[in-house]
């Protein structure tokens, strides 16, 4: 075998295991390949058309670069807009086809130039995993608005042995430093998942509006995002009212912090609602009467559309937006900053999300319950079942 040639694998990894392995961090075979700048063996669940239904699947994560970290996933999170993707509900997609971008582990493996993790660190990633930029300090706005990042699952990406990106529902993931962050000793991991996605997306918006104490904040949409919208609003000392479809999920609603619960299974029930809010932040992921929701803000208030439904399309009438003047926008995600802050947040005030862990093969199960509406609140999958 030549010097230049790469080492069979399992030569390499049996070389290193009595090798100590010099200043390389070989404390698993995994992490071993990494070292050897070899491509990554991962097992996971993946989409392999459009129903919705995952299977049992092994492929190969991009090799480790000098800015990237190996993370040994321990949880994964389930978001609406998994199923929504694999689903095919956003665009065609490439299968097979990994989901999961609310992702934390332990760092198994960091390439020669990551100063940020080291071995052995609690790490989570969420929806941005890589850029196509060498330098990311001057990203104009937040990463998630550049053109050259790349998101967790189903996007280009010219190294992956698969050609894209490959998420969560998985034992590992390759990600450049940039794009993890740092999990505190006081959050459980498995706490700390939904806050990768569900936890940001509802945190930006309301940070964004200065969420304070007295704040009158809407969330219409109690599932993933929405409890958590709740109960962040509520630390920062907001009145929450919440709007649900799921009768039974009040006490639940009341229990996160709401100071008042909305069953909306008729549309007249918003009526005595209309211009009591100042924010609105709505997690519905489908079509639904958006003017009727807009009205519930007061004029020159703000309403914040994070669900995304179907082809990511909402109708809204005009007249329904200018009878108040409402600021009416949608929000992605936040910057790699804010996402930091949000978990330090969480995990110093203890909001938490309300969590249900499960095997990977009851993932299949969970996108049913997800989509009819039965999560409480968030499904994580424990990553040693895969
Ligand atoms: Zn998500």
């Amino acid at each position: 075998m030549s010097d230049t040639k790469p080492l069979d694998r399992r030569e390499f990894v049996k070389r290193s295991g009595t090798a100590a392995g010099g200043a390389l961090l070989l404390n698993t075979p995994v992490a071993a390949l990494a070292a050897a700048r070899q491509t990554i063996p991962s097992r996971g669940y993946a989409a392999i058309d459009t129903s919705g239904t995952l299977v049992p699947w092994s492929f190969e994560r991009r090799a480790l670069k000098d800015n990237d970290i190996l993370i040994d996933i321990r949880y994964a999170s389930i978001c609406h807009s998994d199923i929504h993707q694999m689903k095919g509900h956003w665009g065609p997609q490439q299968y097979p086809q990994v989901p999961g971008h609310e992702i934390v582990g332990i760092v198994a493996a960091v390439g020669k130039s990551v100063t940020r993790f080291k071995v052995g660190d609690r790490a989570g990633v969420g929806c941005m995993v890589n850029s196509r930029l060498e330098q990311l300090d001057g990203v104009e706005n937040e990463e998630q608005y550049s053109p050259d990042t790349v998101f967790t699952y189903g996007y280009p990406e010219a190294d992956s042995p698969t050609g894209i990106s490959q998420g969560g529902y998985a034992t590992n993931i390759v990600v450049r430093d940039h794009f993890a962050v740092h999990i505190p000793d006081h959050i459980r991991l498995q706490d700390a998942a939904p806050l990768l996605c569900a936890g940001i997306t509802t945190y930006s918006p309301l940070m964004r509006a200065k969420v304070r104490k007295g704040m009158k904040v809407g969330v219409a949409g109690v599932g993933g995002l929405g409890h958590m919208a709740i109960q962040i609003a509520v630390s920062k000392g907001a009145e929450v009212t919440a709007f649900t479809t799921s009768a039974d999920k009040v006490a639940d609603i009341q229990a996160f912090g709401a100071k008042a619960v909305v069953v909306v299974d008729d549309p007249a029930k918003l009526a005595p609602h209309q211009g009591s809010l100042d924010l609105m932040i709505s997690t519905i992921p489908y079509q639904y009467d958006v003017a009727a929701y807009v009205a519930l803000v007061k004029p020159y208030g703000t309403f914040t559309q994070v669900g995304m439904p179907e082809r990511f399309e909402l109708t809204v009438n005009a007249l329904g937006l200018s009878a108040s003047r409402v600021n009416f926008n949608a929000s992605l995600i936040g910057g790699m900053a804010e996402t930091q802050e949000v978990v330090d947040y969480c995990a110093d005030h203890q909001v938490l999300p309300r969590i249900e862990i499960i095997r990977a093969d009851e993932i299949n199960t969970a996108w049913n319950k997800v989509v009819i509406k039965r999560a409480r609140y968030r499904y994580v999958i424990d990553a040693s079942t895969f």
